[in-house]
């Protein structure tokens, strides 16, 4: 069977990238940073005129970071909502890009689609419950419930959840919303305060890394009771860049749950826990599987 060519924009927070795709193999890319809306999103538009006008592409996917309205019947579709991002609360994302290619579009959060890309051939394949989490700049987080992305009111905000703190850790956090929720303890710019500005050269045996542990181990074990997932996938700079912490995170969150989920033995948590495979390509791939997904009706949490 031929595969249909598929368009997909992952909106970042730092950069947008565009792919063309013959199903879920990547053929062309323009990647670009993410300056003011109009820029970058007419930028990406202009892209994929080009590329429609080469030979028509059948969808389009569009993986945007958050918050972003991803319920069709909302009267803001598509757009960003309230962001800290300079320029972007508002933006009109789906909009902008709408008129470039003649056919449907399919649109969900960059770490939704992510998800989506890892169960379709990363990490995650064949597990139809799933959470695959960001830990770079942001720690954000995408939810598949019996393989369909979760989304809800809103869409979640995995991020943004406080946890119980290690004994001893009084690190303020480094949310400007909320101060120590996970992502202002772990994410990039956290660690940058927590530890002095040397995550990335910090040893992995260093003990400061212990609390960050911690918190990781707390998320994930947080994740396990909420969404029961067969597989938790971690990508980001963070995440890939340290691999010791997911090591770490699945030796201490069984004790965190205390056997409660029935006995969570190393064997079970390798299992679980895994590094994302697809790492900077997952946002993009996602996007070809939101525009896949939107060929056969499947865009929007409500359909089948
Ligand atoms: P983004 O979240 O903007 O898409 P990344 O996932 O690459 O980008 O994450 C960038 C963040 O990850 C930065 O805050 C950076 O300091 C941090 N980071 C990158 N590599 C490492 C590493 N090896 N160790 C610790 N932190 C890292
Ligand atoms: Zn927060």
């Amino acid at each position: 069977m031929q595969h249909p060519r598929l368009a997909g924009v992952e909106l970042g927070g730092t950069k947008c990238v565009v792919v063309l795709g013959t199903g879920p193999t990547i053929i062309a890319r323009e990647q670009f940073p993410t300056t003011t809306p109009d820029e970058t999103l007419g930028r990406a538009a202009q892209i994929l005129r080009q590329w429609h006008r080469a030979e028509p592409v059948s969808a389009l996917g569009i993986a945007s970071f958050g918050p972003v309205r991803i319920d069709p019947a909302a009267p803001d579709f598509g757009s960003i909502l309230a962001t800290p991002k300079p320029g972007w609360a508002g933006a009109r994302v789906l909009k902008i890009l709408r008129g470039a290619i003649a056919g449907p579009i399919g649109l969900d959060t960059d770490v939704n689609a992510a998800a989506l890309a890892e169960h379709a051939q990363g990490a995650a394949q064949g597990c139809s419950n799933v959470v695959y989490l960001t830990i770079g700049t942001g720690l954000g987080g995408g939810v598949l419930l019996e393989g369909r992305p979760v989304h809800g009111a809103l869409h979640p905000e995995i991020g943004h959840i406080r946890l119980r703190r290690a004994p001893g850790d009084d690190f303020a956090g480094a949310c400007p919303f909320h101060g120590d929720c996970v992502e202002g303890l772990i994410a990039g710019p956290a660690l940058a305060e927590r530890l002095g500005g040397k995550a990335a050269d910090l040893a992995p045996s260093d003990p400061a890394w212990q609390m960050v542990a911690h918190d990781l181990a707390q998320l994930i074990a947080c994740l396990m009771l909420a969404f029961s997932p067969h597989r938790i996938v971690i990508g980001g700079g963070v995440g890939l860049g340290q691999p010791h912490l997911i090591d770490s995170a699945r030796l201490l969150a069984p004790a965190l749950l205390a056997d409660y989920l029935g006995e969570q033995d190393a064997a079970k948590m390798q299992d679980l826990v895994r590094p994302a495979m697809l790492g900077a390509d997952a946002g993009p791939l996602g996007a070809l599987v939101l525009a896949a997904r939107s060929l056969t009706g499947q865009q929007h949490d409500d359909l089948d």
